[in-house]
């Protein structure tokens, strides 16, 4: 069965082919503000106009036609209400307008379908390191679950808001990550552990403070030291509670070669699976919509077309794991 997903919860519109075995194509296009943060409504102007562009290209680089796509799939939440709403609206206008299925899918449920299609992992713990989202996600009693997410700002957000504050421009995550390796002295920032979840506010502030005395590279390397411990950390003690051997990584932060080191080698001390699917399916991406769509879909899952209002909180323990 093909399917076309539809992903548009915040920065990225994003459309993937998968036929029900393997990812045919995927094409994307992220919204870079000129300055400041991601307005929402600004975001969500930037996928309407760039979303016919974005299907056509998808669907140029899978080699089917119109009338081969069978199901079609959206993000449907958690995100960005703007942004959400216009993902939704494509997918209703090809399913009305194709007269086939439609299924509205949970992002964070996505990252974790995609990374166990692309690394075969089997049932791991991920620790899905995003810009909205942190969160240490399982599957427990017929749902995934989250053990440990973050009490604030997502890990990516964080890295972000340092970097706008530091003259450097949406994704910051990168430019830090850069930075990093030049740095030589670690300097102390606030740790925020509390049980299972984390919180970044914090270290942010304390980050910022640091800039009138410490050179940038020094900063980004603590910043990346103490918060990637942190979401180790949790991660591990989800893995020794929950009694599971792999760990999967998710999320545009998940695209770090630090936290992939750090997650790796904590995995390999506790004689674990270490996975982690390439950066263009960590990041927000189509593929792993219209993935999920199909296992929901194989599954019994139907949508009548007033189902598929969108949901800003949609919640990771909300959906009944049937397909698995
Ligand atoms: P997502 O929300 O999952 O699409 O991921 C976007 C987030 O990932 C943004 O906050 C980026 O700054 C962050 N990001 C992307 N690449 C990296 C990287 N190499 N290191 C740290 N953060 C990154
Ligand atoms: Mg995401």
């Amino acid at each position: 069965m093909n399917v076309i997903g539809i992903e548009g919860t915040a920065h990225t519109f994003s459309v993937g082919i998968f036929n029900g075995r393997e990812i045919l194509s995927l094409s994307s296009k992220a919204f870079r503000p000129e300055k400041g943060g991601i307005h929402p409504r600004e975001a969500a102007d930037h996928h309407a106009s760039v979303s016919g562009e974005i299907i056509r290209e998808a669907m140029e680089k899978s080699g089917l036609n119109a009338e081969d796509i069978e199901l079609v799939a959206f993000s449907q939440g958690p995100g960005l209400g703007p942004c959400l709403r216009v993902a939704a609206t494509v997918a209703r206008t090809i399913s009305i307008y194709r007269n086939i299925p439609i299924v509205g899918v949970n992002h964070c449920i996505a990252h974790m379908e995609i990374g166990k299609l692309l690394t075969g992992a089997r049932d791991p713990v991920m620790l899905y390191a995003s810009g909205g989202n942190t969160q240490v996600i399982a599957l427990a009693g017929g749902r995934y679950r989250v053990f440990g997410e973050t009490m604030d700002i997502g890990i990516g957000n964080m890295l972000d808001k340092f970097a706008r504050e530091s003259g450097i421009p949406f994704p910051g995550g990168p430019e830090i990550e850069k930075l990093a390796l030049r740095g030589e002295k670690y300097l102390p920032l606030p740790y925020s552990v509390r049980g299972m979840d984390v919180s970044f506010s914090g270290l942010l502030t304390a980050a910022l403070h640091l800039r009138k005395r410490e050179r940038a590279e020094d900063i980004a390397y603590s910043i990346q030291e103490t918060a990637f411990a942190m979401l180790t950390e949790v991660t591990e003690r989800a893995m020794a509670h929950l009694e599971k051997d792999e760990v999967l990584l998710g999320g545009g932060v998940a695209c770090n070669k630090r936290l992939r080191e750090m997650v790796k080698t904590m995995a390999e001390e506790r004689g674990a699976g270490f996975h982690a699917p390439d950066c263009k399916y960590c990041v927000d991406n189509g593929a792993m919509i219209a993935l999920l769509g199909h296992r929901m879909y194989e599954a019994g899952c139907r949508m009548k077309i007033e189902d598929t209002v969108v949901r800003q909180r949609f919640r990771t323990d909300e959906v009944d794991v049937i397909w698995d």
